[in-house]
């Protein structure tokens, strides 16, 4: 400091060129560099014990985005958990740019009850945005909008299929949203389909705070699935090394266009019984195509299930056991249908033989 700038006031500080300002959440405060688990206060339960909502905030030591990547909504859709457990040990605040909000179990009472639902019964993604003063669903939608949503420019919030059905690793955004469309394709998953927003969920009350949102749903509901894991993992990188938050993968080479779809459609069992398929997820199917069958418990009067249209099967159902009308394999209608399943399986070696996406290994 000279003389001439020598005054009695004491100067606000001046933030430093190319260092993040700290981070304050709910009524915490992160500095640049730092990483906090923070409970966020829900409600009361039954226990009379404080519910909360968990989330790990890695604050980089320098300015740029802030995102979210949230898992369980469903409380039995668990594959986003794992991907939270094997992205954190993989960044560093210290290096890092922009903010993170990881949040492992936002329906932390369906998770430990192996569920979908809230104790209320409720399904919180078709409960936002809720209230402060409204049931056990609606007071968590409205702490995830108050304290998560409204930090973030974008969020990833991953999914798996119901129960006793697995999903091919895909990501579903909002329609017509050119450059959602460019992060979902760099996501990296096999598929990115545009479907429109469901009332209530969370992507449709990001969408009105000017949220972006990709939807991740892969693998199948209580159950780690190594493909979908990897997909979620590679996937969040990809974001954030685009959004310049962290280095590019070292190894990154050309990118497989995944199937992109706007249409998909369930088919359902003719009859009741045994169900064998015999195509799955990732797997094209031309019109007219048998997909499986469907037998008595004798194994009498076997009905064919057969494609109705060309396309790409991106969700089927495991158990066996059928009542008729059960959607038993859902099929997308792709762009580019000629080399989809090529394009999907590349993705798919791709994805297994990365060892950067190896459980202990440091990007
Ligand atoms: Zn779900």
């Amino acid at each position: 400091m000279t003389d001439s700038q020598s005054t009695a006031e004491p100067a606000a500080p001046t933030p430093i060129p190319g260092k993040a300002t700290p981070f304050a959440i709910a009524d915490m405060v992160v500095e640049p560099g730092g990483c906090e688990t923070i409970a966020l206060p829900v409600s009361n339960t039954a226990t009379g014990l404080p519910a909360s909502l968990y989330v790990r905030v890695l604050h980089g030591q320098r300015p740029g985005p802030c995102i979210f990547v949230s898992a369980a909504i469903h409380g039995d859709e668990i594959t986003g958990t794992a991907v939270i457990q094997r992205l954190l040990p993989k960044l560093d605040a210290q290096t890092m740019a922009g903010t993170v909000l990881f949040l492992p179990a936002v329906n932390i009472f369906g998770f430990q009850a192996h569920s979908r639902y809230l104790p209320d019964r409720r399904d919180l993604n078709r409960s936002f945005p809720g209230s402060a003063k409204g049931s056990l669903a609606a007071q968590l939608a409205n702490t995830f909008l108050k304290e998560v949503i409204c930090h973030c420019s974008l969020g990833i919030d991953i999914h798996s299929a119901a129960v006793h059905r697995y999903n091919l690793p895909q990501i579903r955004i909002a329609p017509d949203n050119a450059p959602l469309r460019e992060l979902a394709m760099l996501f990296g998953a096999h598929a990115v389909i545009e479907s429109p927003l469901r009332p209530g969920s969370l992507r449709d009350i990001a969408r009105g705070e000017g949220v972006d949102m990709l939807l991740l749903e892969a693998g199948e509901a209580l159950r780690f699935d190594e493909l979908s894991v990897r997909c979620g993992v590679n996937g969040v990188l990809n974001v954030m090394a685009h959004l310049g938050m962290i280095q590019p993968h070292p190894e990154a080479t050309q990118v497989t266009i995944p199937a992109r779809s706007r249409r998909s459609i369930w088919v359902r069992a003719p009859r009741g019984g045994l169900c064998v398929l015999q195509q799955k997820s990732g797997d094209a199917v031309h019109k007219g195509d048998i997909i499986g069958r469907v037998a008595g418990i004798f194994g009498d009067d076997p009905e064919d299930i057969r494609a109705p249209i060309d396309g790409m099967i991106i969700g089927h159902a495991v158990l066996p056991v059928v009542n008729q009308g059960d959607a038993l394999v859902h099929i997308a209608e792709v762009m580019r249908f000629g080399d989809v399943e090529q394009r999907v399986d590349q993705i798919t070696d791709g994805l297994l033989n990365d060892r950067l996406l190896d459980e202990d290994e440091l990007i």
